[in-house]
């Protein structure tokens, strides 16, 4: 079997990584530029660790602090203008996805002068930025993906940069900045991981070596989920460590396999109903494993033993906790969410591509009707 197994960024992790590697910036550039969210980098305390380390190394920066959950066009582009005027050379990512994947775009816009349509198609003239990314949420896996995933409006969905020049070139872990997300943050970005893991290990893309990857990774976040589910009260600091662990494993899955339906159902949900996108995916998840099983039955269950799950039932049952009471959606909304996500660039990559009504099943199976 021909396969690819690329990873190009440095992973450091543990307590305080960003002080003992602070030499790591430096192989970067001269002038940084920080890009968070409004709060979270700076009362978790990795924006001011960053800032220190900078220092530490002679490197200036300056801030674009704008950065909203689920971004767009129009931030990216007023911080790569101002990382123009300014003469910034490398881009720290701090935050959660949405910062991570700003930050991505934004390296691109700085040495590229591009419209949003060929922004969204690369290759790119010249290379993006190098970037750092420090995460302040354990979901996304954005540290180590060469993606960043954009609010667009001209297809009311999300859409997704890819390219290996998107990859940061070094990452922070520690898990002492995720130890203040609220327990609903926690939550979805925890069942963010789950799906890129599920849907990692079942799509077309996934390979001998992704899959290996995805097992550890499903191991290690099984018991996480399962204390989370039976504890209505905050992670300790070693699960905390462990679902940040998880969490990049899982981008490095994805990295290689990319996403599926799952993924695909859940952008409609983020863009018109504000769903958090974790929790978008995880809506339909039991669904879409009940629909592949008839198929891929060896496949699933290998999934499932993993996480040290006996069958679809039981975890039916750990993400219907974890979710709580779910939202609804009219008949309307589930034609308009089927078509739109049947356009979707990663239904392609799905074991068995639902067909637009088998898209609208799934809705269908995971929403309580609203009359
Ligand atoms: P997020 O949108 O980055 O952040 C959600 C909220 O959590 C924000 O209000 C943020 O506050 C807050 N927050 C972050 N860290 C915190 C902390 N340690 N303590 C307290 N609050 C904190 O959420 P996310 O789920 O991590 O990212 C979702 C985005 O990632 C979506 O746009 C999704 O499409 C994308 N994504 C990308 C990839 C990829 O491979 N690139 C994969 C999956 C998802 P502030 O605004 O103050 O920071
Ligand atoms: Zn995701």
């Amino acid at each position: 079997m021909s396969q690819v197994f690329y990873l190009p960024t440095r992973v450091f992790s543990g307590a305080e990584c960003l002080r003992v590697h602070a030499e790591a910036f430096k192989t970067l550039g001269k002038r940084a530029m920080i890009v968070t969210g409004r709060a979270s980098a700076r009362t978790t305390g990795a924006g001011p660790d960053v800032e220190a380390a900078l220092k530490s190394q002679g490197i200036g920066f300056v801030l674009y602090d704008r950065v909203p959950p689920n971004p767009g066009f129009t931030e990216v582009r007023e911080a790569a203008t101002l990382a123009r005027a300014q003469g910034v050379d490398f881009i720290v990512g701090i935050g959660g996805g949405s910062p991570l994947d700003a930050a991505k775009a934004i390296a691109v816009l700085v040495t590229n002068d591009l419209g949003d349509d060929a922004l969204l198609t690369p290759p790119y003239p010249k290379l993006p930025l190098p970037i750092a990314a420090v995460p302040t949420t354990a979901g996304t896996g954005s540290e180590v993906t060469p993606y960043s995933i954009l609010t667009n409006d001209k297809v009311q969905s999300k859409s997704n940069l890819s390219h290996e020049s998107l990859f940061p070139k070094v990452a922070f872990l520690d898990a002492r900045y995720t130890a203040s997300l609220p327990r609903t943050v926690t939550v979805n970005t925890a069942l963010d991981c789950l799906s890129h893991l599920v849907e990692g290990y079942l799509a077309i893309r996934a390979t001998p070596l992704s899959q290996a990857l995805t097992l550890q990774g499903l191991a290690m976040l099984g018991p996480a989920l399962k204390g989370l589910a039976s504890d209505a009260g905050l992670p300790n600091p070693a699960i905390r460590e462990v679902l940040l662990l998880a969490s990049t494993t899982a981008g490095m899955v994805i990295a290689h396999t990319g996403t599926t339906a799952v993924h695909a159902l859940g952008y409609p949900l983020t863009y018109f109903k504000d769903i958090d996108h974790g929790r978008a995916n995880a809506l339909t998840i039991t669904a879409y494993l009940a629909y592949l099983r008839p198929s891929h039955p060896g496949a699933v269950d290998r999934v499932l033993a993993a996480l040290g799950i006996s069958g679809v039932a039981e975890f039916r049952s750990l993400v219907d906790t974890l979710l709580g009471p779910r939202e609804s959606l009219t008949e309307a909304e589930i034609a308009q969410f089927s078509a739109s996500a049947a356009k979707a660039r990663n239904m392609a990559n799905t074991l068995v591509t639902p067909s637009e009504a088998d898209l609208a099943r799934l809705y269908r199976e995971s929403f309580p009707a609203l009359s």
